[in-house]
């Protein structure tokens, strides 16, 4: 597949559930580095879905650290928290395939049943994979349970899902990856890792996996530059773009930066915020030639 330069859209897509660390300098940074080499644009997105984690000022300082590293984007930046019907539109249209079934279970449920299976199969977040116990509702039982009210999260058919992608396209999925020296080699997808994996959740009407791949394509984005943390996901994310007609970009999950210890920089693990590096005096010329950043040359990606 060859596309023009000029057409390549590469984005960058924090959540504001807390402050930016180095991290997120590293892979804002390359993106927009990758950008420039090959005269693309760059996106700002805003993953906000998750209302009660994020708040308007991790947001803030999200532009402000940006800014500061000298980044700029194009505007309007897409807040996903605007965007719930986009996803809605998209779950509708899996649900007319019959690719998705509403689910009851509450996480105490799954966690109770797995309890004495403690060799259960888990999906690359670590969560158990979905038993199926509310696959095998029947029609007028889900429907009742729907129309008292009881909360439902909705979940993907994975046999239906995979049973529908071979009979419209006969092969494996897969996408051009070039991070880890790649070079946009062919990877094979593998969604089965994911089982019945939640597509809206009982409290958020989507899920990450939903609002990027409809986002992702909304936006024209051609180049996805990643943590390989989210390497995994992708198999899921082709699965996705394939059932939803709805083009596969080029990926490129990039290395992550970690402690001394080995520890990815997560906000869960209180790194130190670029805030607060800021404020102790650290420069934007200092994170960059940290990375190795302006003379490590991007250009040869994708
Ligand atoms: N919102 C995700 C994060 O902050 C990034 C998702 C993506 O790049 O696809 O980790």
């Amino acid at each position: 597949m060859t596309r023009s330069f000029l057409s390549h859209v590469f984005r960058f897509a924090p959540s504001p559930n807390g402050y930016l660390h180095l991290g997120h300098a590293y892979s804002a940074l390359v993106n927009h580095e990758m950008a420039q080499a090959v005269g693309g644009s760059l996106l700002l997105r805003i993953e906000d879905i998750d209302i009660a984690r994020c708040r308007p000022e991790f947001e803030q300082a999200i532009y402000e650290d940006l800014h500061w590293l000298g980044l700029s984007w194009e505007e309007p930046v897409r807040r996903q928290s605007e965007h719930f019907d986009a996803y809605a539109e998209a779950l509708a249209r899996l649900a007319q395939q019959d690719l998705v079934y509403p689910c009851f279970c509450s996480r105490g449920e799954v966690a109770n049943i797995l309890a004495e299976q403690p060799d259960w199969p888990r999906d690359p977040d670590s969560s158990p994979l979905y038993p199926g116990t509310c696959k095998h509702l029947s029609t007028s039982e889900r429907l009742s349970r729907l129309a008292a009210g009881q909360p439902a999260a909705l979940r993907l058919d994975m046999k239906a899902a995979l049973a529908q992608v071979s009979a419209r396209m006969g092969q494996k999925i897969g996408w051009r990856e070039y991070g880890g020296g790649m070079q946009g080699r062919e990877v094979t997808a593998d969604p089965v890792l994911w089982g019945d994996a939640v597509l809206s959740r009982k409290d958020i009407p989507a899920s990450y996996h939903i609002a990027v791949v409809v986002d992702d394509a909304l936006q024209g984005v051609t180049d996805v530059v990643r943590g390989e943390d989210l390497f995994n996901a992708t198999s899921l994310h082709r699965l996705l773009q394939i059932l939803l007609d709805l083009p596969a970009p080029c990926y490129h999950h990039h290395e992550l930066l970690r402690d001394a210890g080995g520890r990815k920089l997560s906000k869960s693990l209180r790194a130190k915020s670029l805030r607060t590096l800021r404020h102790e005096g650290l420069t934007p010329d200092e994170v960059k030639a940290q990375f190795g950043l302006p003379q490590r040359n991007f250009a040869f990606v994708p």
